[in-house]
Formats: structure tokens, sequence, C-alpha cells
């Protein structure tokens, strides 16, 4: 068995952010050599999330409005974890959006369903921030 590890490095210019990480993720398995197994996506930071959904500006924009309902970043005095931080928002929208996702791979390839694509959820960006990459399998 193969096995390869990477990791994405990201920087947003705002707060939150969705990013399509399908290409990234794609040069990883190609670089890995692995055709089939598996690929595990997570973000190593807990005010960040690695999902899939749909690329549609129309539902990022959704996901964002929800989330903000769930979890508002403000006020920041609204959370007992905001007191040497103001990220708790980031947090909760974290938790709801989940930490990692697996693909398979067939034939060299994300064996994803229609419109799957892998994003990378920034809730408390503008610094360094990183994704882990592994893929196992032959
Ligand atoms: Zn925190």
């Amino acid at each position: 068995m193969k096995s390869y590890r990477k990791e994405l490095w990201f920087e947003t210019k705002s707060r939150r952010e969705y990013i399509n990480i399908t290409p990234d993720v794609e040069e990883c398995i190609n670089e890995s050599g692995i055709k089939e197994g598996m690929v595990l996506v997570n973000a190593m930071h807990i005010t960040a999330s690695v999902f899939i959904n749909d690329d549609e500006s129309g539902l990022l924009h959704d996901f964002e409005v929800w989330l903000e309902k769930l979890a508002p970043e403000k006020p920041h005095s609204q959370y007992k974890h905001n007191g040497f931080e103001d990220n708790a928002d980031g947090h909760l929208k974290r938790s709801i959006m989940g930490r990692e996702v697996v693909v398979a791979v067939t034939e060299g390839q994300l064996d994803f369903g229609p419109w799957e694509q892998i994003f990378y959820g920034e809730f408390d960006g503008k610094r360094r921030k990183r994704v882990l990459v592994k893929i196992i399998g032959e």
C-alpha cells in the first residue's frame, strides 16, 4: 500500500470564505500516483471546515446567511469563549460544517456523485491556516 501526505496552506482576505479546493486535491492524487484508494481531506484548525457541496454562488451565499443565523459573529460579547479571542462563532460554524471529508479514489480520480465539490470553509481567516490531504491505496 502506498501513502501520501500534503499540507495545503490558505490565507484568506476576509474573516469568512468558501474556497473550492477540488483542483488542489486532484493535483495531490496525481502527485501520489495512487489509482485505487481513499483520500482524506481535513481542516487542521478548529475554526475552519472541509465539506462537500455544489459550487454554485447562490448556494454559497445561502450557507453564509444560514451560518450567521445559527451562530452570528456579533456581538462578540454574546459568547463566553470570547474573552481573549473573538472567534466563538467560528468554532460553532466549524462544528456545523464539519472537520473533514473522505472520498474514494477510482482509476486515479475523485469518485464523486453529481455536482460534488470539495470546499475549504474559513470562519476566522486573515491568517495562514492548513488543510491536510492524506491518500492511501495502490
Ligand atoms: Zn477560539
